[in-house]
């Protein structure tokens, strides 16, 4: 399927690794100039120049902090200049750390809104004026966790929950100028992020890491963790002038491992 993102530019936030990555190469396959980013300069070079070398794509690398808003102003006007347009806007960063409520102080909240609830508004509202020359795409990368909170990350299932209020109305108030608005929800993808909070769970259970990995692939029904490029998949789908009737949607990709029906 010819997806038309030939001459596209894309913003892809938290992309040197993991899921981010994986939807800047996606995009960049089909065509999209992608501006990248991370907070650490060494691995985000890298991965330009992995992506530049694997699709010929233009690669803007900017190093940013996604909860700051200076530095998301500044990706945000940087990509705008390069690439003379924004098409697609992919609002990503590194997830919150596990826990429970009485395990996190009041600036570990704050810091959990301002990473993974205020850069996808602070993003979305600097890139809008851009999507609007043209119409355009707003894709939110939030967790399984949405539809299904998982008990061990309180602040994931708090601040998440923001993200997809604010994309439903969002997309009814953009339907007009030719953008959509949707979320992804990934399952078990794996990822540093993934092992990590494994390794942080077999830990926590006091069980060899190798059991906590096989019981969750075990729990998968389709029987494995999912690859970043299954997450990239759908992102580059609802990208595509194919998705132009599909928004306010928040759609997982997990082996059908969320039990809700919704
Ligand atoms: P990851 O840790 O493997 O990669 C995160 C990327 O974001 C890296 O490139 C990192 O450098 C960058 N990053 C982190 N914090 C940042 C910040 N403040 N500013 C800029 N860049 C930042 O994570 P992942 O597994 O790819 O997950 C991506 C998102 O999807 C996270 O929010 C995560 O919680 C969520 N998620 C992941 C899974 C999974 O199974 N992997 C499941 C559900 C939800």
């Amino acid at each position: 399927m010819e997806l038309g993102l030939t001459g596209k530019a894309a913003i892809v936030g938290g992309s040197s690794r993991g899921i981010g990555k994986a939807i800047a190469l996606a995009l960049a396959q089909e065509g999209c100039d992608v501006a990248i980013c991370a907070r650490g300069e060494d691995d985000l070079k890298t991965t330009a120049e992995e992506i530049r070398s694997q699709t010929g794509a233009r690669v803007l690398p900017l190093v940013c902090d996604m909860s700051s808003y200076d530095d998301i102003q500044r990706l945000v006007r940087e990509a705008a200049k390069t690439f003379g347009r924004i098409d697609i806007v992919v609002n990503n960063a590194g997830g919150p750390p596990p826990g429970t409520f009485d395990d996190f102080s009041e600036e570990e909240w704050q810091q959990a809104v301002d990473q993974n609830f205020l850069s996808a508004v602070r993003t979305t509202r600097e890139a809008l004026p851009h999507l609007r020359r043209q119409g355009g795409r707003v894709i939110n990368i939030t967790s399984v966790a949405v539809k299904q909170p998982i008990d061990s990350l309180i602040l994931s299932n708090a601040v998440r929950l923001g993200v997809v209020g604010m994309a439903k109305t969002l997309s009814r108030q953009v339907g007009k100028d030719g953008i959509t608005v949707n979320n992804v929800c990934p399952g078990n993808i794996a990822t540093q992020r993934l092992l990590s909070l494994f390794k942080a769970r077999a830990q926590r259970e006091g069980r060899p890491f190798q059991e906590v990995l096989e019981e969750e692939e075990s729990r998968t029904p389709t029987g494995s963790l999912g690859d970043p490029a299954d997450v990239a998949a759908l992102v580059a789908f609802l990208a595509s002038n194919q998705a132009r009737y599909i928004s306010g949607a928040t759609i997982q990709v997990d082996g059908a491992s969320t039990t809700a029906v919704f």
